[in-house]
């Protein structure tokens, strides 16, 4: 298809990855040297015959035993940052859960103290600009979720960007969160949620109407034409995966990966890479198959970083200088993108003719 675009140019891209989680990212060398032994990569690495979500969500066990004290918190984030740098990453939302790191008695505050604190590090060193995301586990109580966001309430807007639910879909659907997620807007959250990962359309709608901004991966959506009416009416950001929902079994080909359709139905579609380790990517890998399976081109993939405005980052409201490489980077990127493309820029960042850079995020 566009077999002529090279990975050389695609590498050569600034990018943004806003559906990052940290366990499912820690390096090898990372995980080798917290574990104090060698670690094989099919210990962290799905194979190519994985069977579904939950063989998926298996190789996160030794990473989770990595991240249970505040040392090994911070030389992971650290150490995640410093690995964005090949990718040519400029802006990066890593997501994680902090109450699966509380096993040796540390509060979800100081175990989210620690993650800032690595990443704050890792973004002085490679100049990466990042928001974390905060998320809740399906199996935990809404309690427990609810007391978590509480606790880190103070961070928001302070490295905190969002909240995020994740875990698994088929044994706990949205409708179950109503009250989690009435309690994260009162408290002032944006939120995205893990929904129509591998199946259920009503949870795209059900996260919907509960103000999610964003949905982590919506494969369900596909060729379902209310649920993408609802998303486009709603400019919700659609954060799509495609190494990590082939191997999920989400979809079970890139003949039927729905990005090409979501495009087409002018979606606010993101490309990311969901765990690097875990599904043995980047996005670089993400971007050349897109290119190759689905028709993807040059042009579009700008089109898709523009659709960075979808981010919950704050940076475009704040003056400071250091914010202006993010700022400016992605204003690059949308003076070189299609007309249609800085249309769409200029509708999310709410951008008027004489402003040269964005200067707003996309608002809560
Ligand atoms: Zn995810």
């Amino acid at each position: 298809m566009n077999e002529g675009v090279s990975i050389e140019e695609i590498n050569q891209l600034p990018k943004i990855d806003l559906h990052c989680h940290l366990d499912g990212s820690l390096t090898r060398s990372m995980i080798t040297e917290l574990l104090g032994r060698e670690v094989a990569l099919s210990e962290l690495q799905v194979a190519d015959d994985n069977k579904n979500l939950a063989e998926y969500l298996e190789k996160f066990d030794l990473p989770l035993q990595c991240l249970q004290t505040r040392e090994s918190l911070f030389r992971a984030a650290k150490d995640f940052m410093l690995s964005l740098v090949q990718d040519n990453i400029i802006y990066v939302e890593v997501r994680f859960a902090p109450l699966l790191s509380v096993r040796n008695g540390m509060s979800s505050y100081q175990v989210f103290e620690a993650v800032l604190e690595g990443m704050k590090e890792g973004s002085k060193l490679t100049g990466i600009e990042f928001g974390i995301i905060v998320c809740a586990m399906r199996h935990h109580s809404v309690e427990d979720s609810l007391r978590m966001a509480k606790d880190l309430r103070d961070f928001l807007h302070c490295g905190l960007c969002a909240f995020d639910i994740a875990g698994n879909e088929a044994a706990y659907p949205m409708s179950e969160f109503a009250g989690l997620f009435s309690g994260i807007r009162r408290m002032g959250y944006p939120f995205t949620a893990h929904a129509g990962e591998c199946g259920n359309a009503r949870n795209i709608v059900d996260s919907i109407e509960l103000g999610a901004r964003r949905i982590g991966h919506g494969i369900a959506a596909s060729h379902n034409h209310d649920v993408i009416s609802l998303c486009k009416s709603k400019h919700i950001g659609i954060e799509m995966c495609p190494t990590s929902n082939l191997q999920t079994k989400a979809v079970l080909s890139m003949d039927d990966y729905p990005i090409r359709e979501f495009i087409d139905a002018g979606l606010m579609v993101t490309v990311n890479t969901d765990n690097r380790t875990v599904s043995g990517t980047n996005m670089s890998k993400e971007m050349k198959l897109l290119v190759d399976k689905c028709g993807i081109s040059i042009d579009e993939l700008v089109q898709i970083k523009n659709v960075a405005g979808t981010n919950f980052c704050d940076i475009f409201a704040q003056t400071n200088n250091e914010i202006l490489f993010v700022t400016s980077a992605i204003d690059n990127l949308i003076k070189g993108a299609s007309g249609a493309a800085i249309e769409n820029a200029n509708l999310m960042f709410g951008l008027n003719e004489d402003e040269a850079l964005p200067k707003v995020a996309y608002a809560p």
